[in-house]
C-alpha cells in the first residue's frame, strides 16, 4: 500500500471510530481514486532548468579556493589548506562519479572526505564552510547537534537536517544532493565521560542516526512523525491529483563537516602522548599548548571522549582551527573582506556621516575583545558598544564626519559630550551669523532692532 493509501485508510478509519459507518470519506475530494486505473495522467515532475551543471563541471583548484577564503578569512591556514583540498576532492569525486554508468561506479569504491573541524567559538568554523559553499554555489544548512534526539520524538530527527537543506536549495532535490552539512557542537553526542563510563544512549542514537546519512543512504522526505508533515502531505497530494510524487534525497554526494570546541580532548590527547614518549614533565604531561595538542587528534583519542568508533571513522579529514590572537582580530577587522567596519561605514552614511577608524583604534577594540574569549564574535558587540550612543545623537546634528580613535573607545561618553559640545558652538556661531545678517537688513529699512539675550 502506498503512503497515500494509507493515510487515506487513517483517515477513514478515524472517520468511522469518530462518527460510525453512515459518514464515509469522499475518496475523490482527497485525491484518491479507488479504481486506479482510472486515475488521470500525472502532471509531470517539477523540472526546474538544473543548475547543477557548474557542480559536475567543477575545476577549481586547491590553492585557488585558499586565496579565496584568505580574502574572507583571516590566519586558520592549516584549516583553510586543509578545507580547500577537501572540498576540490569531494566535487572533482562527485563529477567523476556523475560520468560513470551505474555498473561501473561499484567498481570505484570512494570513501567520503567528511570533515571534523576542531577548535573554539568565534574562530571562523562556520564561517569558513559558508564562504566555500558561496563559492562552490552549493546550498548549506547549519544545526547544532545538540537539536536531534534518536527518535525525533523530543527534538529534532537528524533527517531533518536533509529536508532543510532541500529548502535551502529551492526544493531543488537535485541540487540538495550536491549540498554541505555543517553540524556544530558535534562533541556535545559524546557520552559522559570516557566511553568506558555508561554511554549517553541519545547522543549515540544521534550519532548512528548521522552515521548513516554520512556515509550514503536515501532520506525520504515524506517520512516523519509530526503533524504538520502529514498536513503538508495531504495538501500536496489534493494538488497532485491524489498521487505524491516520490521525494526521496541520496546523500552519497553530499559532504558533511562536523565541529566542536571538543574541551577536555586535549587533556586525552596529552596523556596519550606523555605516556608513549619520555618528554613529559613530572606530572605525566606533555608541556604542548592546547591548539598543538588538537592537531595531534586521532580516532582513539575521539573514541576514548566519547565517540563512537564507527562514527570517527566516516570523518577521516580532521583539523583544528586556533584561537585568533589580538593582532588577528585586528586583522579580521582591517583586511577581512567582510569586516563589520563596512557596516558601520554604511550604517553613518545613511546619516551623511563619514566615520573612519584610526589604526590604534581597531588595536584597541581587539585587544577588549580578546579578553572576551569568544573570538571574533565579541568585536561587533565591544563596538555596538562603543558606538550606539553615536548613532543615536549624530543623526540629528550637523556633524558629518566622525573619526573613531583609541579614545573614543576607552571613553565613548567624554567623546560624544566633547563632539556634541563642538556641535553646539558650531549652530551658535551660525546664529550669531543671522543675527548681524538681521540686524543689518532692517537697518537698511530704516528700523532698528535687537535681540535680547534669551532670543
Ligand atoms: P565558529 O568558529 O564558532 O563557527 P564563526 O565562524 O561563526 O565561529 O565566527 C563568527 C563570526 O566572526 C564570523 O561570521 C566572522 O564574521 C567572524 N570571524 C570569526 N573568525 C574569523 C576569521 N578567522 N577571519 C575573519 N572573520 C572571522
Amino acid at each position: 500500500m502506498s503512503k497515500s493509501e494509507d493515510f487515506q485508510k487513517e483517515l477513514e478509519n478515524l472517520v468511522k471510530e469518530k462518527f460510525g459507518s453512515n459518514i464515509q470519506v469522499l475518496s475523490q475530494a482527497f485525491g484518491h481514486n479507488p479504481n486506479p486505473k482510472e486515475s488521470p495522467e500525472q502532471p509531470e515532475q517539477n523540472t526546474k532548468p538544473t543548475s547543477n551543471e557548474d557542480i559536475l563541471n567543477f575545476d577549481k583548484k586547491p590553492k585557488e579556493v585558499k586565496a579565496y577564503l584568505d580574502q574572507y578569512v583571516i590566519n586558520q591556514e592549516e584549516a583553510k589548506k586543509t578545507l580547500s583540498v577537501a572540498i576540490c576532492d569531494h566535487y572533482n569525486q562527485v563529477k567523476f562519479f556523475s560520468n560513470l554508468a551505474e555498473e561501473e561506479k561499484k567498481n570505484h569504491p570512494y570513501a567520503k572526505q567528511n570533515v571534523l573541524l576542531l577548535g573554539p567559538t568565534g574562530v571562523g568554523k562556520t564561517y569558513m564552510v559558508k564562504q566555500l559553499a558561496k563559492l562552490i554555489g552549493v546550498p548549506f544548512v547549519k544545526a547544532d547537534a545538540t537539536k536531534y534526539s534518536e527518535t525525533g520524538y523530543m527534538g529534532s530527527n537528524v533527517e531533518d537536517l536533509i529536508k532543510d537543506l532541500v529548502q535551502q536549495a529551492d526544493d531543488d532535490i537535485e541540487k540538495a544532493e550536491f549540498g554541505i552539512i555543517y553540524i556544530d557542537e558535534a562533541d556535545k553526542l559524546a557520552a559522559q565521560g570516557s566511553r568506558h563510563h555508561g554511554k549517553d544512549v541519545n547522543g549515540r542514537g544521534v550519532q548512528l542516526g548521522l552515521l548513516k546519512m554520512m556515509e550514503e543512504t536515501d532520506v525520504d522526505l515524506r517520512a516523519g512523525n509530526d503533524p504538520s508533515a502529514h498536513i503538508q502531505q495531504f495538501m500536496e497530494m489534493q494538488s497532485a491529483g491524489g498521487k505524491l510524487p516520490e521525494k526521496v534525497v541520496n546523500t552519497r554526494n553530499i559532504l558533511f563537516i562536523l565541529s566542536g570546541a571538543f574541551t577536555g580532548l586535549e587533556k586525552i590527547i596529552d596523556k596519550r602522548l606523555a605516556t608513549n614518549s619520555i618528554g613529559f614533565d613530572s606530572r605525566g604531561k606533555s608541556n604542548k599548548k592546547n591548539s598543538d595538542l588538537l592537531g595531534k587528534v586521532t580516532t582513539e583519542d575521539l573514541t576514548e571522549f566519547g565517540l563512537e568508533p564507527e562514527f570517527v571513522g566516516r570523518l577521516p579529514v580532521r583539523v583544528t582551527c586556533k584561537t585568533l590572537s589580538p593582532d588577528d582580530l585586528f586583522h579580521i577587522l582591517k583586511n577581512s573582506k567582510e569586516s563589520i567596519l563596512r557596516q558601520y561605514e554604511v550604517a553613518f552614511e545613511a546619516y551623511g556621516v563619514n566615520v573612519s577608524f584610526t589604526d590604534d583604534a581597531l588595536r584597541e577594540i581587539a585587544s577588549r575583545a580578546y579578553k572576551e574569549n569568544t573570538g571574533a564574535r565579541s568585536l561587533l558587540t565591544i563596538i555596538e558598544s562603543s558606538l550606539r550612543d553615536f548613532k543615536y545623537h549624530l543623526p540629528s546634528t550637523d556633524i558629518t564626519k566622525l573619526d573613531v580613535d583609541k579614545t573614543l573607545i576607552e571613553d565613548p561618553k567624554s567623546a560624544l559630550d566633547k563632539i556634541l559640545a563642538k556641535a553646539s558652538d558650531k549652530k551658535l556661531k551660525l546664529t550669531s551669523e543671522i543675527r548681524d545678517f538681521e540686524e543689518k537688513y532692517f537697518e537698511r529699512h530704516g528700523i532698528r532692532i535687537s535681540f535680547s539675550e534669551d532670543a
